[in-house]
């Protein structure tokens, strides 16, 4: 184990490191080996009334909520600061949490600072209207916090997207209860600490370790609790936006995806295929707008293939804390298994195994979780690896023979995230993306993607959208206030 790595993390609420009311604890492991990396305490239905508690209590009582939002800012670019001054300890926590290597890791880093800025400078920008009405009146809006806002975040890019829609809920002035996924907890829990540290108060950020079916439920159905952002499975997202009906509250959904990439007859195809390659073999192929069906025009198939192919099979995979490795492994057991699955029921349907298609089994990688970067062609648009998402490095390719075919092969799927277009054609260009069900498309570009560009998905990929200039307001309320101004009756 590394010496930056702390052996145990408690859970952070109100301020202060807390044990929780079971004082259970739980080993998270490192999935480049198996073994424990560290113990998190476990938190429990309990433990979240605390942190809503907590959450409520600073949110009436600190300056955060009521002060001037150039104060809430100047904290936001403090944390940005001291993250980027401890960019190397965040990146590798999160290699040896995660999986991922550390050159992924130290993007992800980068990219948290870059929101806390982007967001920092926004938190004395939310502003109101005035409107006109009839008579001797005058009319206005402000936009205020909400309260306690939670936010429940996945494995795949733990601290990433923890923050991406923390920072928007602290920039409004909300007090905000974080749940990080059960595998990935480490990384928010520092992050919690050194926000306290950045001058934010304590109570305003807390995050609770434990069962998204127990904790997370018990935050979202908790009173105080006034909106969630959630960043998950679909199926997770659905019981979300249940719970948050039954307390008329709003829900940001971020869900999954089966991204399109489709490559026309005029494309660079050398760049397409590193484009289409960083698309689904990046983070090990978890990720929620990983580019996993790749329709290219029969033409230049065979090319196209083959040169993916080199890509996939060129790739060093080995653990994350490596420098050399260019793919680290699955983030568990079960989650290798169950991509496997999709790749053995394909290759049992008739599907043509082009590169992988196997876990390492040989030497030191094989007690971690490692999938070859896989590639399967001959598959039926209908089949499962081709409809539903593996999130592992695992590309399906369809063929087509006419634009509109590749636009209904492409919009096929109840998922629209993402989907990216290869072409010279500026026409081409113009005309697919508009017909592209999807909520971010790129032109010759793999997905691509920055804190000031909106990130939301069409169709069952979610609701609501994160990043982007208006991504704080979506963290207020609006409140209308009607002056009278006059003394004489007003005019109806
Ligand atoms: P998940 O099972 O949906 O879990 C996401 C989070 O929800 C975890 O913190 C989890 O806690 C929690 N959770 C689970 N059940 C819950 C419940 N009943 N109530 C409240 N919270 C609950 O997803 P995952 O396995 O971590 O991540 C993979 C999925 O996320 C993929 O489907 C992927 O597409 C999607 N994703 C989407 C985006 C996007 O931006 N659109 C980004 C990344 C990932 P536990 O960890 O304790 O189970
Ligand atoms: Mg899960």
């Amino acid at each position: 184990m590394s010496a930056n790595v702390a052996p145990h993390y408690e859970l952070f609420i109100g301020g202060k490191e807390t044990p929780g009311s079971s004082g259970e604890r739980r080993a998270v492991l490192n999935p480049a080996t198996n073994q424990p990396l560290a113990s998190t305490a476990l938190a429990h239905a309990e433990d979240s009334r605390h942190a809503m508690e907590a959450a409520e209590s600073a949110f009436r009582s600190s300056w955060w909520a009521t002060d001037d939002g150039g104060r809430r800012g100047k904290a936001l670019l403090r944390l940005a600061t001291l993250i980027e001054q401890q960019a190397e300890e965040f990146a590798l926590l999160e290699t040896q949490n995660m999986g991922k290597t550390l050159r992924e890791s130290r993007g992800d880093v980068g990219f948290i600072v870059r929101t806390l800025e982007y967001i920092a400078g926004l938190a004395d920008k939310i502003e109101g209207e005035t409107i006109p009405v009839p008579g001797p009146r005058f009319d206005y809006t402000v936009r205020e916090p909400m309260g306690v806002t939670v936010h429940i975040a996945p494995w795949n890019y733990p601290l990433l997207l923890a923050m991406r829609s923390v920072a928007p809920a602290l920039a409004a002035g909300n007090a905000v209860v974080l749940k990080p996924a059960s595998l990935t907890p480490l990384t928010a829990l520092r992050c919690a600490r050194v926000a306290l540290e950045a001058g934010i108060p304590a109570g305003i950020f807390n995050v609770v370790v434990g069962n998204g079916s127990e904790v997370g439920e018990a935050l979202v159905g908790d009173s105080r609790c006034r909106s969630v952002s959630f960043t998950g499975s679909g199926e997770v997202g659905v019981r979300i936006a249940e719970l948050a009906a039954h307390r008329v509250i709003p829900a940001t959904l971020e869900l999954g995806g089966k991204s399109p990439v489709v490559v026309f007859p005029d494309a660079d195809l050398e760049r397409a295929a590193k484009g289409i390659g960083f698309g689904i073999f990046g983070n090990a192929g978890q990720m929620c707008w990983a580019g996993s069906r790749l329709i290219v025009a029969r033409a230049v198939h065979d090319e196209l293939v083959a040169k993916v192919r080199g890509i996939a099979e060129g790739l060093k995979l080995g653990a994350g804390t490596e420098e050399k490795s260019e793919m680290g492994p699955v983030v568990s057991h079960d989650q290798m298994e169950r991509v496997l699955g999709f790749v053995h029921e394909a290759r049992d349907s008739g599907a043509n195994v082009v590169a992988g298609g196997s876990r390492v089994t040989e030497g030191a990688l094989g007690e971690g979780n490692f999938v070859r970067p896989t590639i399967l062609d001959g598959v039926a648009p209908t089949s499962r690896v081709v409809q539903d998402e593996v999130f592992g490095p695992v590309l399906s390719v369809l063929s087509f023979d006419t634009p509109e075919e590749a636009v209904k092969l492409a919009n096929d799927t109840r998922f629209g995230l993402f989907a990216s277009v290869w072409t010279k054609d500026l026409g081409t260009a113009h005309t697919v993306a508009r017909q592209l069900e999807a909520g971010m498309v790129t032109v010759n570009e793999a997905p691509a993607t920055f804190p000031q560009t909106p990130f939301g998905g069409y169709k069952e990929s979610g609701l609501g959208f994160e990043q982007g200039r208006h991504v704080v307001e979506a963290y207020t309320r609006r409140k209308n206030v009607l002056i009278n101004l006059g003394s004489a009756k007003p005019k109806r």
